[in-house]
């Protein structure tokens, strides 16, 4: 019996929560009522939470006074979900000139939560989120967790990028008794310290594995061909990045059908994710309305939603840059939350490296190329084993000091014997469907070097 668990449950993690002011538990509860409204009554609540931020974005927000009274739109008008297609789209260029007009004048920005994210263009972006707005955000993952199997106080895998260092005692402290948490990252994947995660999980029996989904589908093809068997895992959060159909059957045979497939960002956290029906995506309505522009059930639309929680910085009809469809009818599951099909968007191939390491895409992302002042927007391409090739859209901030710590950080990566090119472009090229590929590996499977995947 795990003891750690309900007290953690019931015990540390509310007086963690206390301690840094957070309210959870109130938020939680209103959300695990809600998922089961009738669709009409979601609409009703999502129509009201509209109007209202609507209103209040007009009256905060000189950014949204401005285009409000530009384009014609009353919010105090609005009575329709058709009248916010009067507002025109938030793209991440009007958020980058306009940040400090977005953000409400109800706020100093030293009481806002501060996020820096790549988003899903690899283009940095600075935000501030409202710290009830972040509890609710959180209160919104923790429902959706949930429905994986994954509730506060279990243990949990991470496969992540970026993890591997020392923590401090408070941090372990911490660990221990409220996230209870053991890392793989993503950038040291290779057959020995794949062992080594692999013994760390059966010492430490998590229930829940939650990690980007080319990674999770790069372990579980190391999982099935050492024929281990044993990990005991219930549930699988597969989110960061597109999950294939192949990768999704192949860790659905090793596993079961305990792969929950889910989509967000930083910008807004939680989009939207699967039930235990795994028929499509249940979007956080209560928090989010989503749009699927020239989208439907067969063609994928862009994605605009407006967030109807962030007060501090409010987003109205922000074009996230991926794509998805819609998913109409009654889920099995009887939640009332709409749903979205399939989502297109952001793409990231694993990389390889000389010294036989697989490292995803995505992890270099969030925690190398996002963080270097100037840097726009960037792609990897590997056509070598040996060699990558970056492709970097600078702005006005770039200087040599960026260049200096690009530099740097390469062979911290990806090892001192990858050899590398820089080039300047004007911007990086969309595929089909808008997708936007942050790495490409070009390498064919069988001089890969590492593991085949
Ligand atoms: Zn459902």
């Amino acid at each position: 019996m795990d003891i750690v668990k309900y007290l953690a449950r019931y015990l540390t993690i509310p007086l963690f929560d206390k301690r840094e002011g957070k309210t959870i538990g109130p938020f939680l509860k209103e959300l695990r009522e809600s998922q089961y409204y009738s669709p009409g009554k979601i609409r009703e609540l999502q129509l009201s939470k509209l109007k209202d931020i609507l209103i209040y974005a007009d009256k905060h927000c000189s950014f949204y006074t401005r285009r409000f009274a530009d384009c014609g739109f009353n919010p105090q008008s609005f009575s329709s979900f058709e009248d916010i297609k009067k507002i025109p789209i938030l793209t991440k260029d009007d958020i980058r000139s306009n940040q400090e007009h977005i953000v409400s004048d109800r706020f100093k920005i030293k009481d806002l939560f501060y996020k820096r994210t790549g988003g899903s263009t690899s283009v940095p972006l600075k935000l501030y989120v409202d710290f009830q707005a972040c509890d609710r955000k959180l209160a919104a993952t923790l429902r959706h967790n949930s429905w994986a199997n994954y509730n506060r106080g279990d243990k949990l895998a991470a496969i992540w990028g970026d993890t591997e260092r020392e923590y401090s005692f408070k941090e372990k402290v911490y660990n221990y008794f409220n996230t209870r948490t053991i890392y793989l990252d993503t950038l040291l994947m290779s057959e020995d310290y794949n062992k080594k995660f692999i013994q760390k999980v059966r010492n430490f029996k998590p229930t829940v594995m939650m990690g980007h989904a080319h990674s999770l589908y790069a372990l579980a093809c190391f999982i099935e061909e050492h024929k281990i068997a044993d990990l005991g895992i219930r549930g699988i959060i597969s989110t960061a990045e597109i999950l294939y159909e192949h990768e999704r059957a192949r860790i659905e045979k090793l596993f079961g059908k305990v792969l929950f497939n889910r989509y967000g960002c930083e910008e807004l956290s939680i989009i939207a994710s699967e039930c235990d029906q795994h028929d499509g995506l249940h979007i956080h309505a209560e928090g989010l309305h989503v749009e699927v522009d020239g989208g439907d059930e067969t063609n994928p639309g862009r994605l605009i939603i407006t967030d109807l929680d962030n007060r501090g910085m409010p987003f109205i009809r922000y074009e996230i840059g991926d794509m998805a469809t819609t998913k109409t009818g009654e889920c099995g599951c009887g939640r009332g939350l709409p749903r979205l099909g399939k989502i297109y968007g952001r793409t990231a191939d694993l990389l390889y490296t000389p010294d036989g390491r697989t490292i995803s895409g995505i992890s270099v992302l969030d925690t190398f190329t996002i963080h270097i002042p100037g840097v726009k927007q960037v792609q990897i391409i590997q056509d070598k084993l040996d060699v990558l090739n970056f492709k970097i859209v600078k702005n006005d901030d770039f200087n040599d000091k960026s260049l200096g710590s690009f530099k740097e950080k390469i062979p911290l990566y990806f090892g001192k014997s990858m050899k590398y090119n820089i080039e300047y472009v004007e911007k990086i090229v969309q595929t089909e469907r808008g997708k936007y590929r942050f790495s490409i590996c070009n390498i064919p499977q069988e001089k890969r070097g590492a593991k085949p995947l």
